[in-house]
C-alpha cells in the first residue's frame, strides 16, 4: 500500500509539473516515454523532468535546456558546430529572431504585392522582388535554395513553407490561424541549428521544395488528399528539427540522454518528431481541430519522420520493391498513400546527388564537413572515429561515390519505376553525371579523362533536355 501511495503522489506531482510547463509533451499511458519514466526510481524521475526531450522557453526568450550528458565529454551538442560567433548568447539570438521576423513580415507584404513606403528599404525590395520571382518557379528541379535563402535573409524555410501552404489552399481548407502558422514556422526555423554545416534550416527548406516537386507528380497529384499534402509538407519541414550535427552512433557511444530516452532506436528521428509535436502543441496550430484528428496528425507525422532513418533504408526499399513487382500499390487506399508519402520523403531527404552539379556539389561539401567535424571531436576525445568521419582517410569524392552507389541509386531507381516521369529521369541523369564528376576527382582517375568524357556523354543523353523540372 505504501508504495502505491508514493507512486500516486509522484504521478500527480509529475502531471502537475508538466501541466505548468508550456510546450510540454503530455505523457499519457500509451506513450513509450511515459513507460520509461515510470520504470525508473523517483530521483531519476525528477532528474528526467529537467532534462527531458522538450524545449522550454523562459520569460526572457528561448532558452533550450538540453546538454550533452557524457560523463567525461561534457559536450554541449547545441554548439558543436559553432564557430567564432557565440551560439548561445540570448541577446544575440533575440535580436536575430526579431530581425528575422521583421524581414519575414516585409517579405510577406511583397509577396502579397503591398508596396513599402520607406525608401531606405530599396535593397530589401529588390531582394524580395527576386525572391518572389523565384517562388514562381518553386516547382523547378533547378530551384536554387541557397540563393533563395540569401534573398530571404536566412528565412527560406518560413517563406517557402508559407508560400506552399497557401499555394495548396491548406490554410483556408484547414482554417489555420495565420498568426499561429507564422509562429510555428518561425520557431521551427529557429530550432534548426544554423551552425550545422548541413543539418540546418536550409536543408529542411530544400527537402520541402523537393517534396513539393514530388507531390506534383501525376500519380500523387491525382490521388493525394489535402490532409496527405499537409502532412507531407509538415514532415519535410520538421524532419530534422533540432538536429545536433552528429549521428546516432555518436549519441549512443557518448551516453547522450536522447539515446537512453529512445533506447538507442531511431534516436534522432524520434527526437525530431517529438520536437515537432512539442511546437505544434505549444503554438496550438491544430487546437481548433477535434482532439482525435490532431492526435492522428501527430502520429502520422511521426510515421513519416521515422521513415527517414537511413538505417532502415533496406526495410522500406524491399517493401517498395515488392509492391512494384506485384503491381499492387493502390493509391485509393489510405495506408498505401501513406507508404508512398514515406518513400517520397525519403527521396526528398537524400535527393542532393540528383540535383544539378552546382547545387549538388555544395551539399556534398557541407555534409562531408559535418561528418569530418564529428570525426575531429571523436579524435579529440579518444573515441573510435565513425565511418566516413575521418578526414585523413576519406575524401569528399569517396564519401559521395559510396553514398550514391549504395544508398541513392537503389532508392531512385525504384522511385523511377513507380513514377516514370520526366522528373524521375532527370534526377537519374543528374545522379549519373554527378557520380562521374566525383569519380574524375579521385586521384587514380586523373589519367582517364577520355573515359570520363564518354561516361559524361552517355549520362547527358540520359538526361532529358529542356525539361520543365530540369
Ligand atoms: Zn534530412
Amino acid at each position: 500500500m505504501g508504495i502505491s501511495v508514493i507512486w500516486s503522489v509522484i504521478a500527480i506531482l509529475v502531471r502537475w509539473i508538466f501541466s505548468k510547463r508550456r510546450g510540454a509533451i503530455s505523457y499519457d499511458s500509451s506513450d513509450q516515454t511515459a513507460l520509461y519514466i515510470r520504470m525508473l526510481g523517483a530521483c531519476v524521475i525528477f532528474k528526467q523532468l529537467f532534462s527531458r526531450d522538450v524545449r522550454v522557453r523562459s520569460q526572457v526568450g528561448f532558452e533550450p535546456e538540453r546538454r550533452g550528458s557524457h560523463p567525461y565529454l561534457g559536450v554541449d551538442f547545441r554548439t558543436l558546430h559553432s564557430r567564432a560567433e557565440s551560439a548561445g548568447s540570448i541577446p544575440a539570438r533575440r535580436i536575430r529572431r526579431l530581425f528575422s521576423f521583421q524581414r519575414h513580415l516585409l517579405s510577406s507584404r511583397f509577396l502579397r504585392g503591398a508596396p513599402h513606403l520607406n525608401p531606405l528599404h530599396i535593397l530589401d525590395e529588390d531582394y524580395c522582388g527576386q525572391a518572389k520571382c523565384m517562388l514562381e518557379k518553386v516547382g523547378s528541379w533547378n530551384f536554387d535554395i541557397f540563393l533563395f535563402d540569401r534573398l530571404t535573409n536566412g528565412n527560406s524555410l518560413v517563406t517557402l513553407t508559407l508560400y506552399l501552404l497557401s499555394h495548396y489552399g491548406l490554410i483556408e481548407l484547414f482554417q489555420l490561424d495565420m498568426v499561429k502558422v507564422h509562429r510555428f514556422l518561425v520557431l521551427v526555423q529557429e530550432d534548426y541549428h544554423n551552425h550545422n554545416p548541413y543539418h540546418n534550416s536550409v536543408h529542411a527548406a530544400d527537402v520541402t521544395q523537393a517534396m513539393h516537386c514530388y507531390l506534383k507528380e501525376p500519380k500523387l497529384a491525382k490521388s493525394l488528399t489535402s490532409c496527405d499534402i499537409l502532412l507531407g509538407l509538415l514532415a519535410a519541414v520538421t524532419h530534422d528539427l533540432d538536429h545536433p550535427g552528429v549521428n546516432q552512433p555518436f549519441l549512443i557511444k557518448t551516453n547522450h540522454y536522447l539515446a537512453a530516452l529512445y533506447r538507442n532506436t531511431s534516436v534522432l528521428e524520434n527526437h525530431h518528431w517529438r520536437s515537432a509535436v512539442g511546437l505544434l502543441r505549444e503554438t496550438e496550430l491544430f487546437s481548433h481541430l477535434p482532439a482525435e484528428d490532431s492526435l492522428n496528425m501527430e502520429r502520422q507525422l511521426g510515421s513519416l519522420i521515422l521513415a527517414t532513418d537511413i538505417s532502415r533504408q533496406n526495410e522500406y526499399l524491399s517493401k517498395f520493391r515488392t509492391h512494384l513487382d506485384q503491381e499492387d500499390l493502390c493509391l485509393g487506399n489510405a495506408s498505401h498513400r501513406h507508404f508512398v508519402l514515406q518513400m517520397a520523403l525519403k527521396c526528398a531527404d537524400i535527393c542532393n546527388p540528383c540535383r544539378p552539379w552546382e547545387l549538388s556539389k555544395q551539399w556534398s561539401e557541407k555534409v562531408t564537413e559535418e561528418f569530418f567535424h564529428q570525426g575531429d571531436i571523436e579524435k579529440k576525445h579518444k573515441l573510435e572515429v565513425s565511418p566516413l568521419c575521418d578526414s585523413e582517410t576519406n575524401s569528399i569524392a569517396d564519401v559521395q561515390i559510396g553514398f550514391m552507389t549504395y544508398v541513392v541509386e537503389p532508392l531512385f531507381a525504384e522511385w523511377a519505376r513507380f513514377s516514370d516521369t520526366r522528373l524521375s529521369q532527370t534526377m537519374l541523369g543528374h545522379l549519373c553525371l554527378n557520380k562521374a564528376s566525383w569519380n574524375a576527382m579521385q586521384p587514380e582517375a586523373s589519367g582517364s579523362s577520355e573515359e570520363l568524357e564518354s561516361e559524361q556523354e552517355a549520362s547527358s543523353r540520359a538526361l532529358p533536355q529542356g525539361s520543365p523540372q530540369s
